[in-house]
């Protein structure tokens, strides 16, 4: 979907270039970003918004469920991401706290047994690996070498 207007209009809500420009920029980022970064990208991409309008656009986007708020227990953050038509998991680096999507869900054949051993239907999950990226692997090994 890349009609912003035409997204709006299916969720009820009026379209406001704010609304686009948050839109648009989570959907550039791909990956879940902090309210601070969200920021960064709107005045890099000459589309500066204030604070308090990002807010107030980050909150009128979830409760129509076009975005989706996710704390991070790693940085201690709340993380902003596009609602994905698809279901995503990342890896969280714990050093420089780089997200990486990955491509499958590990998860599905676990639920599927779940659902069948223990008779409960799964509506949703969460899962968090955290490590150290490769970048961050090498810096350690290097400074362990020495
Ligand atoms: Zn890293
Ligand atoms: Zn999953």
């Amino acid at each position: 979907m890349n009609n912003t207007k035409e997204l709006l209009a299916r969720v009820n809500l009026k379209y406001t270039k704010q609304r686009e420009i948050i839109l648009d920029a989570l959907r550039d980022l791909k990956v879940p970003v902090t309210v601070e970064k969200l920021d960064d990208y709107c005045r890099q991409h000459q589309h500066p918004i204030n604070l308090s309008t990002i807010y107030r656009t980050i909150d009128s986007l979830s409760q129509v469920n076009l975005i989706h708020k996710t704390y991070n227990s790693i940085t201690q953050t709340t993380m902003i991401e596009l609602v994905a038509p698809t279901h995503k998991h990342y890896l969280v680096c714990v050093e420089c706290h780089k997200m990486i999507p990955i491509k499958m869900c590990p998860m599905h054949s676990i639920l599927d047994s779940i659902e069948s051993d223990y008779d409960f239907v799964v509506a949703s999950h969460q899962l968090e690996i955290s490590g150290l990226c490769s970048a961050c692997a090498k810096k350690k090994s290097l400074v362990t070498e020495k």
